[in-house]
């Protein structure tokens, strides 16, 4: 897989580009804006991870000029934690997913691999695990031929979680991949979303197990079978 990384500090470059490297992954690095915009342009990248601050052109307006150019690289932007709204701009413009710094290269890794899984899922129009059907065209939810009805916000959860199947999603991504912001991270909106998911689900078939499975601490995620 070829990564390319647009970041100017050269300490996180390094360890980024070192530990992508063990895992396999090509990477390519630029220090700056101007650069990274003609490597994200020359299209032959699986994934571009973008710092915001950067000298000559900021991230955000890389990925604007990107986007606007046509290129649907799917983009990891780096973030400060004082940047909530660069990182809600950035989403807003087109980027895939966000990592606030500091980060493990571990879970850098993990969130390209998942995005990559996420997009070859994008490209069907059902996902199938374990016997439970999406529709991402009529937006139907089945099991052995009968039917539920989810609202917008169920579907979109569902549909979230099951694009990689065993992965754990805290309730803070849940919350801003299907509600789209920052909430108070105490709101239990989330759990009372499954709560009303894993009952329409449960109406499906008695003997279907609860597709979401809850993990202790850490969040949810899809049940593989
Ligand atoms: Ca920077």
């Amino acid at each position: 897989m070829k990564v390319l990384l647009v970041e100017d500090e050269q300490k996180i470059a390094d360890f980024v580009s070192s530990g992508l490297a063990l895992r396999s992954m090509e990477v390519t690095h630029c220090l700056d804006g101007s650069r990274g915009f003609e490597q994200a342009c020359t299209g032959r990248f699986d994934a571009v991870v973008l710092d915001i601050m950067l000298p000559c052109r900021d991230g955000l307006s890389v990925l604007k000029g990107m986007r606007a150019a046509g290129v649907t690289t799917p983009v990891i932007l780096l973030t400060a934690r004082n940047e909530l709204g660069d990182r809600i701009d950035g989403l807003e413009l087109g980027a895939d997913d966000y990592l606030a710094k500091p980060f493990f290269v571990e879970e850098l890794a993990a969130r390209i691999h998942a995005l990559r899984r996420r997009l070859a899922g994008d490209r069907q129009n059902t996902v199938d695990v374990g016997g439970l059907k999406l529709d991402r065209i009529t937006r139907e939810v089945s099991c052995h031929g009968r039917s539920a009805e989810l609202t917008t916000r169920e579907f979109s959860l569902l549909e979230y979680l099951m694009r990689s199947p065993g992965q754990v999603y805290t309730r803070a991504q849940i919350l801003e991949h299907v509600w789209g912001y920052d909430f108070d991270p105490s709101t239990n909106v989330v759990d009372v979303c499954i709560k009303r998911i894993r009952g329409k689900t449960a109406a499906l078939d008695e003997q279907l197990q609860s597709p979401i499975e809850s993990v202790r601490g850490a969040g949810y995620r899809i049940r593989t079978l």
